[in-house]
This record gives C-alpha cells, sequence and structure tokens, in this order.
C-alpha cells in the first residue's frame, strides 16, 4: 500500500492502472477517524474492484465557521493501520493546500437538492462536498466511488452531480452500519459519553417505530415525523434539529405518503454533537423489487 499526499501523483498512478493494466478503480471518500461504517465500503469496494484509493481528507470546504473542522478527529497512523488489514492499495491524504491551492476559486453548487434538510442548518455543506467529490473523480477517475446511506442526503446530491456533469464512475450506496444498540456509526460518536451514546440509541429507536406506523397504513407525513420527534423527545438528553419525510430523489418534502421510495431524515443534538440518521421507505433493490426491510 502507498500512501500519495500529492495530486498529481495521484492522478499519474491511476491513469497508469486505468491505461497500461486495464484495471478496474473503486474510490472510497472519507474524511478518515474511520469505524466499521467506513469500512463496509472499503470491503465492497476490494470485492467489486481490482485496485481500491481510499481518500482521507478533512475537507475545510464543508464545515461551517463555528463547526467542528479544527476538532474533527484526525489519526491517519490508525486508519493507515486499518486499511492494510483490507489491503488497500493506495491511500489518497492530501494537505488542504493541495487540494485548494492560494487562488482556488471554482466550486460545484448542486442545486436545489442542496437546500432542504442538512442544507437549512448547513448552508454552504453541499457546496463543499461537490465541490471535494469533484476534485477527487477528476483527480482519480474512478470505475465505482462507494458513498454510505448513512448521509443520504450526500448521496442524493453527488449522484445528481455526477449525472448532470457526466462523470464516468458509477456510485455504489451502501447501507448505514450501526452498534448494537442502533446507533447509526459515525466519527462524531467520539464526542458522546457512555451516557450518551446510549441516549443517542433512541434517534434509530424513534425512525424505526416511525417506519412501523407507516407499515401499518399511516400516510400523513406530518403525522410520521410527530412519532420521530416525541419518541426522540422523550429522552431528555436528545434534542431534534429537524424531522422530514421527503421523496429519496428529489428530496422534495411530502405530507401525503404513498408508495415510492421515501426518506425520514433527521438530526438530533446529543449534547452539543450534531448527529444524523434517516431510514428509506419503499426502498427499491438492485433487482427492481421493493425491499421489505
Ligand atoms: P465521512 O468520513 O463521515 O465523510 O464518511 C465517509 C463515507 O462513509 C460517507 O460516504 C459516509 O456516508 C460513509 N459512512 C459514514 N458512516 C457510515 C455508517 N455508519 N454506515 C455506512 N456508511 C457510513
Amino acid at each position: 500500500m502507498e500512501i500519495i499526499n500529492r495530486r498529481q501523483r495521484m492522478s499519474s498512478v491511476a491513469r497508469k492502472i486505468r491505461r497500461d493494466q486495464d484495471r478496474t478503480i473503486g474510490l472510497v471518500p472519507t474524511m478518515g477517524a474511520l469505524h466499521d461504517g467506513h469500512l463496509s465500503l472499503v470491503r465492497e469496494a476490494r470485492r467489486m474492484c481490482d485496485v481500491v484509493v481510499v481518500s482521507v481528507f478533512v475537507n475545510p470546504t464543508q464545515f461551517g465557521p463555528t463547526e467542528d473542522y479544527e476538532h474533527y478527529p484526525r489519526d491517519l497512523t490508525k486508519d493507515t493501520a486499518l486499511l492494510t488489514d483490507y489491503n488497500v492499495d493506495y491511500i489518497f491524504a492530501p494537505s488542504a493546500d493541495e487540494i485548494y491551492p492560494k487562488d482556488f476559486c471554482t466550486y460545484v453548487n448542486v442545486g436545489g437538492l442542496s437546500k432542504p434538510l442538512e442544507g437549512e442548518t448547513r448552508p454552504g455543506h453541499f457546496r463543499g462536498v461537490a465541490t471535494v467529490v469533484a476534485i477527487l473523480l477528476n483527480t482519480i477517475r474512478p470505475d465505482f466511488s462507494f458513498f454510505g446511506q448513512k448521509d443520504a442526503q450526500q448521496a442524493v446530491v453527488i449522484k445528481r452531480m455526477v449525472r448532470d456533469l457526466a462523470f464516468e464512475t458509477e456510485i455504489v450506496v451502501l447501507p448505514t452500519v450501526r452498534e448494537d444498540s442502533g446507533l447509526a456509526i459515525s466519527s462524531r460518536n467520539l464526542y458522546l459519553n457512555d451516557e450518551e451514546q446510549q441516549s443517542a440509541s433512541v434517534i434509530h429507536r424513534a425512525l424505526s417505530k416511525a417506519k412501523e406506523t407507516y407499515k401499518k397504513g399511516e400516510r400523513h407525513g406530518s403525522k410520521i415525523e410527530d412519532i420521530v420527534r416525541t419518541t426522540i423527545e422523550s429522552e431528555p438528553r436528545v434534542r431534534v434539529d429537524y424531522v422530514s419525510v421527503v421523496d429519496a430523489n428529489t428530496l422534495e418534502k411530502l405530507d401525503k405518503l404513498d408508495d415510492r421510495p421515501m426518506l425520514i431524515a433527521v438530526a438530533a443534538y446529543v449534547g452539543k454533537t450534531r448527529l444524523i440518521d434517516n431510514t428509506m421507505l419503499n426502498k427499491v433493490n438492485k433487482d427492481g423489487s421493493n425491499s421489505k426491510i
């Protein structure tokens, strides 16, 4: 395994793999502090692709001015050890200056999809995400790029960018990996103490309860949202930022629910830590059938 810090080296290595060796490349973009969620993407990339590149880059442009960019957990030594165990071929770990040279001024804006949900609380977040992913895709030109359903809106935004700007990569979205308690695994869980971790598991319980209610026939989006909100707020340490039932492809907020793929998306504060999670309604499987889970 090689750790690459320079954009130019990364693109020349990737070019050789594609052109001279005719091998497929899988990219797993991450901000490091790797956990089982990231590793599930790496495992699938390893299964599907000849060469696996994992990028580890805490992207400054996707953090707001009052957010945790400075304090975001970083441990490249530990990440490298984990990725060695997973037989990853390259880690791309550039500095912020390498990605954003001094006179950098070109950004990618994925219109309306960046505005609701996370976009309301984190204006500019998806502009940063789309921009860095565009740079990674252009540098590496992967055949497949792997993302987690945990960040559902991010996956929708990236898929749309790839379609609209004609990037030649296939986006693969993989299920959310959870702790035994149901809590979605996240690098930010490191900010939580044991009690807060326990309390945070209410988020998944709330989403599961709402999904069950939908399955029993409830078709009012506002009722589904109320169930999530009241269940979460029965836990005194947890405060809802938003809960919204949206079309899984357009992110349009829905009140009359039907049989299309939909998303119940939630963000909540546990103490000062902001967590997001979601569940799909009417998930469409790869073979086109509807998932019952
Ligand atoms: P991050 O390092 O938080 O930017 O995440 C990198 C990638 O890992 C993103 O595509 C995330 O959606 C994905 N990811 C993060 N947590 C999980 C999880 N618990 N399960 C599955 N994928 C995840």
